[in-house]
């Protein structure tokens, strides 16, 4: 009996293979020589053969450096946080390529001298919402109050609903944050009534300003008023306005959504926005009103520590400028579509032996927005145990569970993605 050890090949040699020395090049050399460790470990520990080891290393290496894996969302929810919000377009991701490397992001290449950071970004955005003077942006939604309250509201007052005093997921709690910026809040009205007759009592010279927040992921029915807007406006301070989604015209699918071209249109002298829900485009804050406002966010010290990245610029102005996002195609889909594709994708699974039906379903924008809205959509529905191996799978689906099944939501899958869903499914099974 010959000792497996004896012939375990050496590290370097391992290395010096071509495939394992190109996966070295493209992965970095640490992640390669830790896998050859491993595989090494294996043979001495008897489980796979000495002339295994080189083999091994390969079928172990990551498909890439980074462990972010793509995953393909059929839980119905078109904005899921856990899922990293919106899916990019193909021209943002272009753009993201194009501007990994050294850039122009800051510099004006007619004169060589320093230019505005971002200002293709943010012609995009003014020419997307010609209502607004002027826009800035940061790194996300929350980073656009923080700025905001620091900068309009600090050491006074900001007047805000308390039927708007919101908690947006994962603990983030918004009067938290504002009160973090060294604002005060004046709370007016009740948890379900607000009259406009309570803000006007409320504001005095202490106002930094007044605050209106869209209630993006709960909705308060029954005896309820809210002040809508147009009724702030003239009532002595700025009225800032959070919409949320990043909607930035009405919505045929979302008619009961604020945008921000409207909500300037009724008066907001500043409109917040985030730039991954409904907006479809990369994390951002987008801040767009009243030039002499932006002008005194963009100059105050905390905008350099919130200011976004140039992929984020990139992918921004590509998200403005360029085709239509997959969370806008997600959003055009219509249920017979949905139904048809759903339906060929059950009677393919079934007809290899995978027990898989189709069936009408209701998706969600998620809390991007939009709540308490249904989108008709359809499902191809598994038996439930199909959940979980379709989340380890490769590429990882994730699924939603109702009523012990398995359902593969197709709102937020594109056409494309039938066959790898298809693919996914028989490997699960
Ligand atoms: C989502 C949301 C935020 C937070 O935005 P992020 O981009 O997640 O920081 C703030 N306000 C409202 C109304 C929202 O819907």
């Amino acid at each position: 009996m010959t000792n497996p050890r004896q012939h375990v090949p050496g590290t370097d040699r391992v290395l010096a293979h071509p495939e394992v020395s190109a996966a070295a090049h493209r992965l970095g050399h640490q992640l390669v020589k830790e896998a050859v460790h491993a595989a090494q470990q294996r043979a001495r520990a008897g489980e796979i053969a000495a002339g295994e080891v080189t083999a091994e290393t390969l079928a172990s290496l990551p498909d890439s450096a980074s462990s972010t894996r793509p995953v393909l969302n059929a839980t119905g929810v078109l904005l899921h946080t856990n899922l990293g919000r919106a899916p990019l377009s193909r021209a943002a991701v272009e753009a993201l390529e194009r501007a990994a490397g050294t850039t122009d992001v800051e510099l004006d290449l007619s004169t060589g001298k320093r230019g505005r950071r971002g200002a293709a970004a943010l012609a995009a955005l003014l020419a997307a919402v010609p209502r607004a003077e002027a826009a800035h942006v940061v790194n996300n939604g929350a980073a656009a109050l923080a700025l905001a309250a620091t900068a309009l509201a600090q050491g006074r007052e900001i007047v805000l609903a308390r039927g708007e005093m919101v908690e947006i997921g994962d603990g983030f709690r918004l009067p938290d944050l504002l009160t973090a910026t060294g604002a005060r809040l004046r709370e007016v009205g009740t948890t379900n009534r607000v009259r406009l007759d309570d803000y006007r009592e409320a504001i005095g010279p202490d106002t930094g300003f007044v605050l209106k927040v869209h209630p993006s992921n709960f909705v308060i029915t029954g005896f309820t008023s809210s002040v809508p807007v147009a009724a702030l406006r003239g009532i002595g301070v700025p009225v800032v306005v959070d919409i949320g989604s990043g909607l930035l015209h009405p919505h045929p699918v979302l008619p009961q959504e604020p945008d921000a071209t409207s909500t300037l249109t009724d008066g907001a002298d500043l409109v917040l926005a985030s730039g991954d829900k409904l907006l479809g485009g990369p994390q951002a804050g987008l801040l767009l009103g009243r030039a002499d406002i932006v002008r005194r966010l963009r100059r105050h010290p905390l905008a350099r520590a919130l200011r976004v990245d140039k992929l984020t610029l990139a992918a921004l102005e590509a998200t403005l400028r360029g085709p239509r996002t997959p969370t806008e195609e997600a959003l055009r889909r219509d249920r017979p579509t949905l139904l048809r594709r759903a339906t060929r994708l059950a009677e393919e699974l079934s007809a290899a032996g995978v027990p898989a039906s189709a069936q009408p379903s209701e998706a969600t924008v998620g809390g991007g927005g939009a709540p308490g809205v249904t989108l008709p959509s359809a499902a191809v529905v598994l038996p439930e145990r199909f959940a979980a191996l379709l989340r380890s799978g490769d590429p990882p689906v994730l699924a939603c569970v109702a009523r012990d099944r398995c359902l593969l939501d197709l709102a937020a899958v594109a056409p494309e993605d039938d066959e790898v869903l298809r693919r996914a499914v028989l490997a699960a099974a």
